[in-house]
């Protein structure tokens, strides 16, 4: 396929802006890139996809998210309103988890993954929960996931908060599918895995050892950390350790290991998290909603601690999160210096893309160049004022809406076009959606 009249954004370091530029994708790749009149000379057969001049660019990536939290929208939560982070778990989180079934779970995800691919966003890593349906539930989003053809790293949370039967139970989920998943080693394959677990505060040390003794060669965590200052206040007494103090200690950490959040951690934590290599996500929007604080980024970046941009469940819109990640800064320090739109850029895009390589070594993603996986978007922006390289990240915080997202391909596969989704049926999926969301909503009411 030869992708024409199209202004590349290429991501490359430095990046580039290319004007009337062709992509020719070959199996899945982008074969080569070239001014668009030389291109159509050049490749005379090749079908073609015309950009009309819009910008054709890598898609987003969020890598941290929660494909299981979609049938909260609107949901009400009764009582009194929860009062701060382990009151938002137990009265909205918990109970909702509990009351998926795994066509919930099924359903869950497409919602989520057609928003992923109207919003632009091509691979997503998400972490799952649904105590009473766990058995081959990622089997189940596995397959939402091939079907909408994106991409996508799975796993499941282990935690102790539904008995020692319950943690047994996850970590088998995990190491299934991740044995799954390594025996079928097809590099065309868009599903990877991890090993989940919840967080630190619903984990004892010996579930922790069992998770570690259990994780499959090669692989990795993908835990919640000091998302609140509970989670460091519960490490303290139960071990005498903070949170990235305890799961170094306990083998959670390393440069294949994701730790969502990491807003309450001290200097220390900080250093622990560079010298493993371990990599952090941050979610302004949910920390925000949760009102948990804001996470040191600055700090861990200067740090060189590898800090990436997940979205935590909400829309899979990734330049919201941008715009987010830009102003909560800035307004929690009082000080409009804070968090550049460079370092923005450096966690959503060059970040996001080398957390993504590492589940998705075959082939570079999250940029546009000759070799690297063809997953583009097509932006519809009509700036007004002149965009550079320099300045694009400001574009893309005060100018890009996802709304503008007409096309979405992954693995050179076209998901979108001109705003028509062509792997799943939208309307159909939700009509289903709002049927089983009613259901769950009921089975959560009578948890409470
Ligand atoms: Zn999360």
């Amino acid at each position: 396929m030869l992708i024409t009249h199209a202004n590349l954004i290429t991501w490359e370091e430095p990046n580039r802006i290319l004007e009337d530029h062709a992509v020719c994708l070959k199996n899945g790749l982008i074969a080569a890139i070239g001014p668009s009149p030389e291109m159509e000379r050049t490749h005379p057969t090749e079908e073609r996809l015309d950009a009309r001049g819009q910008y054709v660019m890598p898609g987003s990536i969020c890598t941290h998210t929660h494909f299981y939290g979609a049938f909260s929208r609107g949901m009400a939560i009764p009582g009194a309103a929860p009062k701060d982070f382990p009151e938002i778990l137990g009265k909205l989180w918990w109970p909702l988890d509990k009351a998926l079934t795994l066509e919930d779970v099924r359903y869950s995800a497409l919602v989520c993954l057609i928003d992923a691919i109207r919003h632009g966003t091509t691979i997503l890593v998400d972490h799952h929960a649904s105590p009473n349906a766990i058995e081959g539930s990622l089997d189940v989003i596995a397959g939402a996931v091939e079907q909408a053809g994106l991409r996508a790293v799975l796993c499941y949370e282990v935690t102790d908060r539904n008995g020692l039967e319950g943690a047994q139970r996850g970590i088998e989920e995990n190491v299934r599918f991740i044995r799954k998943q390594s025996t079928i080693n097809n590099p065309q394959s868009t599903i990877r895995s991890v090993f989940g677990l919840h967080a630190s505060l619903t984990l004892s040390d010996a579930t922790l050892d069992a998770c570690r003794s259990m994780l499959p060669e090669g692989s990795g965590f993908h835990i919640h950390a000091a998302e609140s200052d509970a989670d460091q206040y519960d490490s303290l007494a139960k071990s005498g350790l903070r949170v990235v103090d305890r799961l170094q200690k306990h083998g959670i950490l390393g440069p294949r290991s994701i730790l969502a959040h990491a807003v309450h951690v001290d200097a220390r934590e900080i250093e622990i998290l560079a010298d493993t290599g371990t990599w952090v996500t941050h979610q302004p929007r949910s920390n925000m909603n949760n009102a948990v604080g804001v996470a040191p980024v600055e700090s861990m970046l200067r740090a060189d601690v590898k800090v990436c941009l997940g979205n935590d469940g909400f829309s899979n819109a990734m330049w919201e999160e941008w715009k987010a990640a830009y102003l909560v800064h800035k307004l929690w320090h009082h000080d409009p210096r804070r968090m550049s739109g460079l370092d923005v850029a450096r966690m959503a895009v060059y970040n996001n893309a080398a957390l993504a390589a590492v589940f998705f070594p075959e082939s570079p993603v999250g940029v546009l160049k000759p070799g690297a996986a063809a997953d583009l978007i097509f932006v519809d922006y009509q700036s007004p004022t002149p965009l550079s390289p320099g300045n694009l990240p400001w574009h893309i915080l005060f100018g890009f809406h996802e709304s503008m997202v007409t096309t979405t391909l992954v693995a050179g596969k076209v998901l979108m076009k001109d705003r028509q989704l062509l792997t799943l049926d939208e309307k159909a999926i939700t009509a289903r959606a709002r049927e089983i969301a009613a259901q769950v909503w009921r089975r959560y009411a009578e948890q409470g």
